[in-house]
């Protein structure tokens, strides 16, 4: 399977291990430089790390928690089920206590020598009312006027990867409506099971639930909060790489 993974260079946040945080210089103006020159430099060399451009009292950019999420945000490709581009790039945001949840997952994943993959992260108010304009079913769409757990920064689209970026196998893509896409399916082999198995109880022990019809779907329950319709800015990511 082709797998595009979206990399940001920025995310040094966050540090797993016990050795000394890298020197991280806090600019104080974003400028088009910057941004190249972070570009160049491999990670935990990063001299200049961009301020967030976005409320951080209301969002959490994941990838500033830990650089090791890979970000395969499919509503900002084509490569999704309505075949449009919904987001004009790709950053993924969440409610920030949804986001530390997620951070805890991730650290247990991490331990086994493998990662989050996200496919859809904080989904402002405004695409959910286009995916239902292009795909008005509530079988594959919750329609605006209710608004998705998406729209609230508290659902993520998500996978396990190894630290190369091989998803481990679920029996299905992402966003295949079907029943071998639900969590109820009997005959999937033992492997898969096993990974589905791995991807709900680690995500239901940091308070996340999944639903019955989509494998890579999880809610966050800890909080509640309004829909949203905050469209991020582009420009601010650093660095996208690609492999299969
Ligand atoms: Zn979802």
């Amino acid at each position: 399977m082709k797998v595009v993974l979206l990399f940001f260079g920025l995310s040094f946040l966050h540090c797993q291990s016990s050795a000394p945080p890298p020197t991280v210089e806090v600019a104080n103006q974003v400028d088009k430089d910057s941004i190249l020159a972070i570009d160049t430099l491999p990670i935990f060399t990063i001299k200049k790390i961009l301020p967030p451009d976005y409320d951080t009292t209301q969002w959490t950019e994941l990838i500033r928690l830990d650089s090791n999420f890979m970000l395969n945000l499919k509503y900002a490709t084509e490569d999704n089920f309505v075949k449009e581009q919904l987001y004009d790039c790709p950053r993924c945001f969440l409610d920030p206590n949804a986001a530390n949840a997620l951070l805890k997952v991730q650290q247990i994943f991490l331990k086994q020598n493998l990662t989050i993959m996200l496919f859809d992260c904080y989904r402002p108010w405004s695409v959910q009312q286009a995916l239902w304009d292009i795909m008005p079913n509530a079988s594959y769409v919750t329609p605006p006027k209710k608004g998705s757990m998406h729209n609230r920064g508290l659902a993520v689209d998500l996978t396990i990867a190894t630290l190369g970026g091989d998803t481990l196998e679920m029996g299905t893509p992402f966003d295949y409506f079907g029943p071998r896409g639900h969590h109820t399916y009997p005959n999937h082999t033992a492997e898969v099971q096993a990974n589905r198995d791995l991807l709900k109880s680690t995500m239901e022990k940091y308070g996340f639930r999944s639903i019955r019809t989509e494998w890579w779907h999880y809610n966050f329950r800890g909080v509640k909060r309004k829909t949203s319709n905050m469209v991020w800015e582009c420009g601010h990511s650093t660095k996208q790489s690609y492999q299969n």
